[in-house]
């Protein structure tokens, strides 16, 4: 069934449309992979909003704080401009269930696999989650974009090549698709929406 707000592409961060380079605990450590602008520009283009989840548990490790993670974002929006693309929202999760002290160790609902981010994303920015779609490189990302009630592509990008290759046995759940990295992911939600009967 279908909502009257938006359909949105909500995407990973780190391995995704970033370098996965463990944890970025720096902002000159921030990346983008090759494609993800261009992919991220194909998907405002057709209308969708565009939006990050990202889960940040090095704040709750103690790795590094909070105003770090914004500063990261700062700067892959200004990655993202200089090649003229931006996203609507970033969302992270800075907590863990165990790690670290409260507030930040906390048993919350927007670490993924929950869907709370996504859900917020929708709240916010009034998405249509059931045309929506996440992406990412982890399991978790695809279980969250379920739980959320969006179509889901796995991408090969970051951890995605070993979540197939070696851990795909144990999956509790499979993605919508499988994609190299996002910009085919961007190009499969394309071409499946014009195979769709007009809205
Ligand atoms: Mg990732
Ligand atoms: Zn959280």
């Amino acid at each position: 069934m279908s909502g009257t707000g938006r359909p949105a592409i909500v995407m990973d961060r780190d391995g995704t449309v970033c370098e996965e380079v463990g944890y970025v605990n720096h902002v000159s450590r921030v990346r983008l992979l090759p494609r993800s602008a261009a992919a991220i520009r194909a998907a405002r283009e057709a209308g969708f909003a565009t939006v990050l989840v990202t889960n940040q548990a090095g704040v709750a490790r103690g790795y590094f704080d909070e105003s770090l993670v914004h500063r990261v974002h700062e700067r892959l929006r200004r990655l993202l401009a200089a090649e003229g693309a931006a996203v609507d929202a970033i969302y992270h999760c800075p907590h863990h269930p165990e790690a670290g002290e409260p507030p930040y160790r906390k048993d919350c609902d927007c670490r993924k696999p929950r869907p709370g981010m996504i859900l917020r994303a929708r709240d916010d920015l009034s998405l249509d989650l059931s045309r929506s779609y996440t992406i990412g490189d982890s399991m978790r990302d695809v279980e969250a974009g379920r739980r959320a009630g969006t179509a889901t592509v796995l991408v090969m990008t970051g951890y995605g090549r070993g979540e197939l290759e070696h851990r795909s046995g144990s999956w509790k759940m499979r993605p919508d698709h499988v994609a190299e990295d996002l910009m085919d992911a961007v190009a499969w939600i394309l071409a499946r929406e014009r195979e769709e009967a007009p809205r």
